[in-house]
C-alpha cells in the first residue's frame, strides 16, 4: 500500500457535484486540489464495465496530464429491482440528447422502470450508492477504496441539496433523503470519526486509513 506523501493532488473530476464534495473531505486534512475541470483537462471515455475500471481511467487521465497524484470517484446507484441497473450507467441515464444531463428526467425513468418492474412497495425498493475512489501517481501506481451505502429509492424527490439522485435516495434509518440533508449530514464524517454515512465519505475514510495514516 503506497502513502501519499504530497498535500498536492488534483480531483479527477468534471462534475461539479462530486468535484465540491470530494473538496469537502480533503479540505480539512490540509490538500490543496485543483480539479481536472478546472485545469481543462479532457473528459476521459468511461469504457470500463465496473466502478472500478472507471475511476482507475479517470485517475490516471488526471495523473498522466498533471505530473501530481490525482483522485478520482467513480459512483453511481444500484437498485436490487431492476437488476443493478442504472450502477455503472447511472449519470448515462441523465443524458439528454444535446449532451447536458438532467436529473429530474433521470430521476423519473428510475421511477417509471420501478413501476413497470411492480416494486411499488417501500421494501421492494432496495438500493445502494456505491462510490470507489481512485488515488494514481503519475508512475501509473494505482490505490482503489470502495465505500456503500443501503437504503431506498423513494417517490416523490424530497429536498433541494447535494446533486444528481440525493433527492430520491434515503439512507437505510434515516427518515429524511440525501437530497434533504446538509453536506455534513450526508457525509457523516469528519476527520477522526470512526463512521461515515454517504458512499463517497465511507470510500474517503478508507482512503486516508490506508493512504494518509502512518
Ligand atoms: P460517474 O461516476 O461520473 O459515472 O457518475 C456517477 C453518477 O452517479 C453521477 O452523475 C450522479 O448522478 C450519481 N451519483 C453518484 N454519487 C451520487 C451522490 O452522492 N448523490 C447523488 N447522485 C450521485
Amino acid at each position: 500500500m503506497r502513502k501519499l506523501d504530497t498535500k498536492t493532488i488534483v480531483v479527477a473530476s468534471h462534475n461539479a457535484g462530486k468535484i465540491r464534495e470530494i473538496q469537502d473531505l480533503i479540505g480539512p486534512l490540509g490538500f490543496v486540489a485543483k480539479s481536472a475541470a478546472d485545469l481543462n483537462f479532457i473528459e476521459p471515455d468511461e469504457t470500463g464495465t465496473t466502478f472500478e475500471e472507471n475511476a482507475t481511467i479517470k485517475a490516471l487521465a488526471s495523473a498522466h496530464a498533471s505530473g501530481l497524484p490525482a483522485l478520482s470517484d467513480d459512483s453511481g446507484l444500484v437498485i436490487d429491482a431492476l437488476g443493478g441497473d442504472p450502477g455503472v450507467y447511472t449519470a448515462n441515464w441523465a443524458e439528454t440528447p444535446d449532451g447536458t444531463r438532467d436529473f429530474a428526467m433521470a430521476m423519473q425513468k428510475v421511477e417509471t422502470a420501478l413501476e413497470k418492474a411492480g416494486a411499488t412497495s417501500p421494501e421492494s425498493r432496495t438500493a445502494r450508492f456505491v462510490s470507489v475512489l481512485c488515488l494514481a501517481w503519475p508512475d501509473g501506481h494505482t490505490e482503489l477504496f470502495r465505500g456503500e451505502v443501503e437504503g431506498a429509492v423513494v417517490w416523490p424527490p424530497r429536498g433541494g441539496q447535494g446533486f444528481g439522485y440525493d433527492p430520491v435516495f434515503q439512507p437505510k434509518g434515516y427518515e429524511t433523503t440525501f437530497g434533504e440533508m446538509s453536506a455534513e449530514q450526508k457525509h457523516g464524517w469528519k476527520p477522526g470519526d470512526q463512521q461515515a454515512l454517504s458512499h463517497r465519505a465511507r470510500a474517503f475514510k478508507i482512503f486516508v486509513e490506508t493512504c494518509l495514516e502512518a
